[in-house]
């Protein structure tokens, strides 16, 4: 089956191979933490940063929690700024510790609105954190980070960001866009398998974690016992690390930082949007279109499931909508080891001959539309 959905992505088969390696007991063998740290520290080159990174072992979702309750205390003002399923999320977690939530919406189908914060935030600012996300996988739309982050900064409000679907596609400056805690998984751009949450984060956020009034309600998802460790004990980790995930990650961050991956997803991003537009489709986002996912609207009288079940049945996954728009959309992950030449011409063609099947008449032939905008990019 090939995989062209949002995530979890396709694997190389470099990296499933260094999977397979076995070496070590990572609590006792000094090599191991070596190549532990100089794993952790390609994660931070992937954000443009010297920052500190860390892998907790667990899904994503674990990172987005985890970044939550070690910035967050009882009675903290915390502003959930969305645009998307993923960024209102955010505001379940930050009850959990007991935060004072305060959401901010924006439309679901554009990039949030900078200037419309910023005169929010004239008004009501009184904010310890806020959270958001740079790529909103279940629309296609990716938010500008930079700018919403430098305005959060000069109100000195502690931003989480998840860049779960952002990380290996997009450009991320961690520094430049004054992010706090960067979070992301194993499983979107960056290909290899699921388990593996990361995270980068800033000095200041360090800071407000060591000046907290009350201690981290968990063990597990206190990230001091990431990046402070006190080899004295004899244990460089908080919990015995699965050297096998970590393997295969830090060969999937080999190949992804081996080329310019930026390029490389605005190139198919850009390609596979023009192709539907070309061929009469409307895509969901009316603006700030990702770089790693495009979301596709149906046309009248039919369902993302039958174009989905159609493609499968010629053994391509992709992926329908999320939430209400399960049915009415459906998406195309150009992430991470998605991306090849021949993949894509495939699934073009297929989605010709579907669409003929399905009886939905298309002005052009998306593949045909397809090469064209790749080449001109
Ligand atoms: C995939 C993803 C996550 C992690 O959620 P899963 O349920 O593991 O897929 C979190 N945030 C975003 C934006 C994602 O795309």
């Amino acid at each position: 089956m090939k995989l062209l959905c949002a995530g979890p992505t396709s694997i190389d088969k470099r990296v499933l191979s260094r999977m397979g390696e076995s070496l070590t007991n990572p609590d006792l063998d000094i090599q191991y933490e070596i190549f532990h740290r100089n794993m952790e520290k390609k994660i931070s080159t992937l954000l443009n940063t010297e920052a500190t990174s860390f892998a907790m072992l667990g899904e994503a979702m674990l990172g987005l929690e985890a970044a939550v309750l070690n910035l967050v205390e009882k009675g903290d003002r915390v502003l959930v700024i969305y645009n998307g399923i993923f960024g209102e999320g955010f505001a379940d977690f930050v009850k959990y510790c007991g935060g004072e939530v305060v959401m901010y919406k924006d439309d679901f189908r554009r990039g949030i609105d900078v200037k419309k914060l910023e005169n929010f935030l004239k008004n009501d600012n009184e904010f310890k954190v806020a959270t958001m996300v740079h790529c909103e996988t279940p629309s296609g739309i990716t938010n500008d980070i930079k700018g919403i982050c430098n305005l959060l900064k000069k109100y000195n409000i502690l931003t989480i960001v998840d860049t779960v679907s952002g990380m290996g596609g997009e450009e991320f400056n961690f520094d430049e866009y004054n992010v706090d805690i960067a979070l992301g998984g194993s499983q979107k751009c960056i290909s290899a398998p699921t388990g593996l949450t990361l995270i980068t984060i800033s000095k200041e956020a360090k800071i407000a974690i060591a000046d907290r009034k009350t201690p981290v309600s968990s063990y597990y998802m206190n990230f001091e016992n990431y990046y402070k460790y006190d080899t004295s004990s004899g244990f460089a980790f908080p919990y015995t690390m699965n050297e096998n995930l970590v393997y295969a990650l830090d060969e999937a961050l080999d190949i992804l930082l081996s080329k310019d991956f930026v390029r490389e997803h605005s190139q198919y991003a850009h390609a596979t949007r023009n192709a539907f537009v070309s061929a009469g489709f409307s895509l969901y986002p009316k603006d700030s279109y990702s770089n790693t996912v495009t979301a596709v609207i149906c046309p009248e009288n039919h369902t993302s499931s039958e174009i989905f079940d159609a493609l499968k049945n010629k053994g391509i996954i992709i992926s329908k909508g999320a939430g209400e728009l399960t049915n009415k959309i459906f998406r195309i992950g150009h992430m991470g080891n998605n991306i090849s030449y021949d993949n894509f011409i495939e699934l073009f063609e297929k989605l010709d001959e579907v669409f003929d099947e399905l009886g939905i008449v298309t002005k052009k032939s998306l593949l045909e539309e397809f090469k064209k905008y790749l080449k001109e990019f």
